[in-house]
Order: structure tokens, then C-alpha cells, then sequence
């Protein structure tokens, strides 16, 4: 498989406040994959804080979208530790910055109400708050997920590509890279990957970060394995269309 086009199509690179920043990343290029220096492709990212309750606002700080950002930069790397993508914090809302907004994303807060991907996605898109739905970031929703065999209790984190319009949504229990990696493992989602089977995974497994136990023969394991070759050719493809789709004017 032949990439060439890559390195003068991401070397544009970018967001505008993102600009000057000089990371080392890598194209594939011809049958083997050859390391070649060049910029790093970055995203800004938009916290929106989805939920009114005490215990999320406790620990959904600023300082701890800081850290978000910190663990995805980190973690969301290909086998050799190198990083793939790099991510920027540009804005937090809290709920009470939201909470009267037109869009009818943040009904959605604290309902009792299973997961609903379709309804969030509709919601996603016919939002135009930027307060909400930031039309120029990757938004990155801090709520809490439901479900009606677990309550509240449930942590289910979910990301979407949504058209080349990524947004992931991390349970508030799970911030700080607990249980399964899943700041790396929904931004991967985002970024248009699906679930790895890992068959005889155990929980305390080195895994790929896309690992699952969907497929019902492994369990996803600790997700501490970084992408491989074909995960980062998918990934590169949709960041060059998701910066593009971002940068489009409102
Ligand atoms: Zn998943």
C-alpha cells in the first residue's frame, strides 16, 4: 500500500492555534513501513461536562481535562510508543454554563435512560451551540452512563466518528485512565476503528487498545498495547478528514 500522498496532505497540518507545534510523527510508505519525520497532525479538544450531579463535578475539573489531554497524548500511540495523533485542550463547559442551552443534547444529562446512539448522534448534529457541540474541536463529553441492570452505577463510554465529526463520551468514574484504558480506546472509535477479539484474554492482558470482549472469546484485556500498522493507516485517513470537516467555516 502506497501513501505518498500523506506527508504533503498532513504536512498542511493542523489547526490554527495548533500551529508551531513540531512533534514527530510517521507515514507509511511502500510495502514496509518506513519512520519518516514529519508533523504530527492536532486536534483540539472541547470538555463538555454532562451532568448535574456532585460527584461528577468533584472530580470533572479543569485540571482533569488537563490530564485528559495528558493521557491521550500519552497513550494513543502505535506499538513503538510513537504518537500518532496529538491532542490540545481548548475549552471546558461545566454544566451550569449549559444547562439552558437550546440544544437538546443536555436533556440528556443524568436521565435514567439506556445508551441511545442514534439519539445522541441526531442531537450531536442539530446542535448549534458551541458551548455544546464545539463545530471546530473534538468534542469530548464527561456524563454518566445508565443502564437498567446497573443504574448509575454502569461506566459505558462510547466514540463516534459521526461523519468525520468525532465526539466520545467518558463516564465521570472512569477519567484518569481507569478501567480499560477507554480515553484511547473511544478517541480510537472516534478516529474509525473497530473492537479487536483477543481469544483466552484474560482482564489482566496485554491487549491492543481496540480489544473487546464482544466478540465473546476474550476479554479486552488491559488495552496497553499500542495501534498497529493497519489500525494507524485508518486512523491518519480519517484525522485528514476530520481536520478537514473541523476547519470548515460555521
Ligand atoms: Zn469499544
Amino acid at each position: 500500500m502506497c501513501r505518498a500522498g500523506w506527508r504533503a496532505s498532513l504536512g498542511t497540518g493542523s489547526f490554527r492555534s495548533f500551529n508551531g507545534v513540531a512533534v514527530l510523527a510517521f507515514g507509511l510508505f511502500g510495502q514496509n513501513a518506513i519512520l519518516v519525520p514529519q508533523e504530527t497532525l492536532g486536534f483540539d479538544i472541547h470538555f463538555v461536562i454532562l451532568s448535574n450531579k456532585a460527584e461528577v463535578r468533584q472530580v470533572a475539573t479543569k485540571e482533569q481535562m488537563a490530564k485528559e489531554v495528558e493521557i491521550l497524548n500519552h497513550h494513543f500511540v502505535t506499538e513503538e510508543g510513537k504518537p500518532v495523533l496529538q491532542f490540545r485542550l481548548k475549552s471546558v463547559a461545566f454544566f451550569h454554563e449549559i444547562q439552558s442551552s437550546r440544544c437538546s443534547l443536555v436533556k440528556l444529562a443524568d436521565v435514567p435512560a439506556e445508551y441511545d446512539g442514534q439519539t445522541w448522534q441526531t442531537l450531536f448534529n442539530g446542535c448549534d451551540d458551541a458551548k455544546v457541540v464545539d463545530p471546530h474541536a473534538i468534542n469530548f463529553y464527561v456524563y454518566d452512563s445508565y443502564k437498567s441492570d446497573k443504574g448509575f452505577s454502569d461506566t459505558d463510554s462510547h466514540g463516534r466518528k459521526n461523519h468525520h465529526r468525532p465526539y466520545v463520551l467518558i463516564d465521570f468514574a472512569r477519567l484518569n485512565h481507569k478501567n480499560q484504558a477507554p480515553e484511547e480506546h473511544e478517541m480510537g472509535h472516534a478516529f474509525g476503528l473497530s473492537h479487536v477479539c483477543v481469544p483466552g484474554a484474560k482482564r489482566d492482558s496485554d491487549t491492543n487498545i481496540m480489544a473487546s470482549s464482544e466478540c465473546g472469546q476474550g476479554s479486552g484485556g488491559l488495552r496497553n498495547l499500542g495501534f498497529n500498522l493497519k489500525q494507524v493507516a485508518i486512523i491518519l485517513e480519517v484525522a485528514h478528514k476530520v481536520q478537514k470537516r473541523l476547519m470548515a467555516p460555521d
